[in-house]
């Protein structure tokens, strides 16, 4: 079968599904991998690249749809590119079905295999092919690295002859995916880091990286217990409070703050508020990685970077793994050819749509002209 990545067309977007090196081992699977001409320019894959990789270049998107069984993609695909898709193809995504209800049954419609790269379930099996996690731990990473390049200061204390310089101060609140990232990332720079979760279990985690976790003066344990199968859930207003209390206290104190802090399915809870940023240094960085979900500081605005009147820049860029789109091209390409080899049991270039797998199950949101969406629970953790 013939295998093909689009040139992504959202504004900005520099990844791509599809790269020279992922391209091997699609064909080692027996696909022959094509791409759109110009796709991977923004992560830096030139149409040569990919030509000596052994991929196929075509010249635009319709003639990407029409030659290729499998359309591979980033972010979700347009109604009128499914338009163009033919009956038993496969398109495989980020697809956000719960947002998009019409584009899944304009796939349905149109007889369409669509596969959901972020509707991968996060069991261990399935861990080299979650794109929200390689997407995440980069938007972490990269987030300091934005922090950093705004920050008029050191983040590692020196002492030199021209003096004693402290070490800058990050707060980490949520340490998911990202908050680990960024974790990593800030405390390989020299700074004093400190993170929250309202998951205890990742305390230890937070303090295996050298970070110092934040715990809350909260009469019953560090959480109200509101965690469903290792994701967060809305917190009691009593631990919110204790929440606060302690982001009110550690705020002036703060030279950056990165929050992360997501709960599945809802909003972004807001846990830095107006008056905190009030509280904070001149000079100081809030990078709200939340910002798509609404953002958790009160103040963000979505993809807009901006100064308030006592000198605290707010980050609320939505596109941090975009902005590394070399490297998220190339861990995104290795998440579709892990999908892929489920998806070829016989290595020969056939997909096999294994309904009875729990990861193809999970992931597959339109199939055999039914919405498969939302799947049941996966049998194995
Ligand atoms: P996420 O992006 O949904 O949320 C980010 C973090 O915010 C989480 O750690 C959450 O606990 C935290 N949070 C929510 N409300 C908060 C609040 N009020 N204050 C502070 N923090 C708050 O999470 P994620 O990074 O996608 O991962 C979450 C969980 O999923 C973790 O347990 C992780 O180990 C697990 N996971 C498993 C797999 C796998 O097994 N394949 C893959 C990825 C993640």
């Amino acid at each position: 079968m013939k295998i093909g990545a689009l040139k992504e067309t959202f504004d900005g977007e520099a990844r791509v599904a599809i790269t020279p090196s992922s391209a091997a081992h699609l064909k080692k699977l027996g696909y022959d991998p094509y791409v759109e001409s110009g796709a991977g320019a923004r992560a830096g894959f030139s149409d040569a690249a990919y030509q000596a990789a052994g991929v196929t270049v075509v010249p635009g998107a319709a003639d990407l749809i029409r030659d290729t069984d499998i359309v591979v993609k980033v972010r979700p695909p347009s109604e009128a590119e499914i338009a163009q898709m033919r009956r038993g193809q496969t398109v495989i995504s980020y697809f956000y079905p719960s947002q998009n209800s019409e584009l899944l049954e304009a796939a349905r419609e149109q007889g369409v295999t669509a596969i959901a790269m972020d509707m991968v379930p996060r069991i261990s099996r399935a861990q080299k092919m979650d794109a929200l996690s390689s997407m995440a731990n980069i938007a972490g990473y990269r987030a300091v690295i934005e922090a950093a390049n705004n920050f008029g200061r050191f983040f590692t204390g020196q002492v030199t002859a021209a003096g004693k310089v402290p070490p800058a101060k990050v707060l980490i609140v949520g340490a998911g995916v990202a908050g680990l990232a960024a974790i990593g990332a800030a405390t390989s720079l020299g700074a004093q880091v400190y993170a929250f979760d309202v998951r205890p279990e990742v305390a230890e985690q937070i303090e295996s990286m050298g970070a110092e976790f934040v715990y809350l003066d909260f009469a019953e344990a560090q959480t109200d217990g509101a965690t469903t199968g290792g994701y967060a859930a809305p917190s009691s207003p009593e631990f919110r409070e204790a929440q606060l209390k302690k982001f009110r206290e550690l705020a002036p104190e703060m030279d950056i703050v990165i929050t992360t802090a997501l709960i599945p399915g809802r909003d972004a809870p807001i846990l830095w508020t107006a008056d905190m940023v009030e509280s904070m240094k001149t000079g100081s960085v809030i990078v709200d990685l939340a910002a798509e979900r609404g953002g958790n500081c009160e103040l963000t605005v979505p993809d807009e970077r901006f100064v308030t009147d006592n000198g605290v820049v707010i980050i609320g860029y939505t596109d941090f793994p975009s902005r590394m789109g070399a490297q998220a091209s190339e861990l995104y390409g290795n998440n579709i050819r892990h999908m892929m080899t489920d998806l070829t049991p016989g290595k020969d270039g056939q997909v096999v749509q294994n309904m009875e797998d729990d990861v193809i199950r999970g992931s597959t949101v339109t199939f055999d002209g039914d919405v498969t969406w939302p799947p049941p629970p996966p049998k194995v953790a």
